[in-house]
């Protein structure tokens, strides 16, 4: 029996996500999500999708879960209820979700001390993601040392920016001493959708170019050349670029320095404020997409604001990304706004017929999740609709690896 299962880890500071997929057929055998890790209040939902369990459906245990440890612990448990077990011997590899790969890593790597160091040296870069990155790889090595862990980076696919689009216009010693540059994130997602949305098009991804717009919670988007990235709007940090739900994007650094000397805030304050207490949330209030929408709906001038400065930055950037490209073939919508709201892609699209853009409305309105064109037929360039599989793609790239 050759091992074909892979559990795919993406850990965050107080939560755990977690799929275990068969790569045979690309299955997912079962999903879930640890949260509050550390609270009095955690929480762990699991749904097994084949073998006994399933039939069961979606279980939730409530109570204390002290650490990652013990959370990863809960979740072989739940597994193993459902004949799922970590210890099965049709386990290949545990697939991780690292966020911060730096100039390092930039192709899926099998973890080994020496990996396990270095992605912890790279924590500076990234204090809120790779700490929860780096205990999720502990926990689950001592879960399993016999089979591979493999690290997937957030910004391996932006590895291949020209150095002119990665370099900020800074000191260049400086820049080199503290490792600043534009690394980019949601990079699994980008390499997913652009090759997905080739495959939609009946192309090779080497013969298209194509905009990816990953609008979730967090936000970005990028500029795909034959299949590589050439250009992305976050940067050493995930705070660069679009309007994010609690993220500020593109500001003016100087607004730190002005927040720091005038307002006297902490540079933890502000790191705060910018990350977490800006964008749509900062706006309006809200961070929920379809919350601001609604109270747009109602006449709320805040939430509209909110939805007219999101939109406007993203057309900035299909404007600048169509210049990067010079050709555009298509442009992607992904992640939980761009494949749900058809009022953010239409916001989005509007006015853009220059740059070759036009929606058939029709085909906009459908809900689906199937990747799909929503395009006007006689819109030069395609615009599709590709819902995102970070963990099929993270398992995909691991398997790949370890049974190469
Ligand atoms: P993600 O980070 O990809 O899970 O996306 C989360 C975002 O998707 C949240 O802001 C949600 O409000 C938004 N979202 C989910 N469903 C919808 C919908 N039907 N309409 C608008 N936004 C949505």
């Amino acid at each position: 029996m050759t091992a074909s299962r892979v559990l795919v880890l993406n850990s965050g500071s107080s939560s755990v996500k977690y799929q275990l997929l068969d790569m045979t057929d690309r299955s997912r055998l079962a999903v879930g999500l640890v949260e509050r890790i550390g609270e009095e209040t955690s929480k762990l939902a699991h749904e097994p999708l084949t073998g006994p369990g399933a039939a069961g459906g979606r279980r939730e245990r409530l109570g204390p879960i002290a650490d990652h440890g013990a959370a990863l612990r809960a979740v072989a448990a739940e597994l193993a209820a459902d004949g799922l077990g970590l210890d099965s011997p049709e386990l290949a590899a545990v697939g991780h979700r690292v966020v911060h790969g730096g100039t390092r890593f930039t192709q899926p790597t099998v973890i080994d001390d020496e990996v396990l160091a270095e992605i912890r040296s790279l924590i500076p870069l990234a204090p809120l993601h790779n700490p929860a990155n780096v205990t999720g790889i502990e926990v689950a090595r001592s879960l399993r040392a016999d089979i591979p862990q493999v690290a997937v980076f957030d910004t391996a696919f932006h590895s291949t920016m020209p150095e002119y689009a990665a370099r900020y216009a800074i000191d260049a010693a400086t820049a080199d001493k503290y490792s600043i540059r534009r690394y980019g994130f949601h990079g699994t997602s980008h390499a997913y959708v652009s090759r997905a949305t080739a495959a939609l098009l009946g192309k090779a991804p080497s013969d298209v170019n194509v905009i990816v717009l990953h609008l979730g919670n967090g936000a970005s988007a990028s500029a795909v050349r034959g299949g590589v990235c050439v250009e992305t709007s976050m940067g050493m940090t995930p705070l660069e670029g679009l309007v994010m739900g609690t993220r500020s994007g593109d500001l003016d650094p100087a607004v730190v320095f002005h927040l720091a000397r005038v307002g006297g805030l902490s540079v933890d304050e502000i790191d705060s404020l910018l990350n977490k207490k800006s964008g749509l949330l900062g706006l309006c209030g809200d961070n929920d997409m379809r919350e601001v929408q609604r109270r747009a709906e109602e006449g709320d001038s805040s939430a509209q604001l909110a939805l007219a400065s999101y939109v406007h930055r993203l057309k900035k950037y299909v404007g600048a990304y169509s210049a990067v490209l010079g050709r555009v073939d298509a442009v992607v919508f992904t992640a939980g706004v761009g494949e749900n709201s058809s009022w953010i892609r239409e916001a989005a699209v509007e006015g853009l017929e220059e740059l070759g853009l036009a929606l058939d409305p029709e085909a906009n309105a459908v809900r689906s999740r199937e990747p799909r064109l929503v395009s006007a037929e006689y819109a030069r360039v395609a615009v599709a609709v590709v819902p995102t599989d970070e963990e099929l793609e993270i398992a995909t790239q691991a398997y790949a690896l370890v049974t190469r």
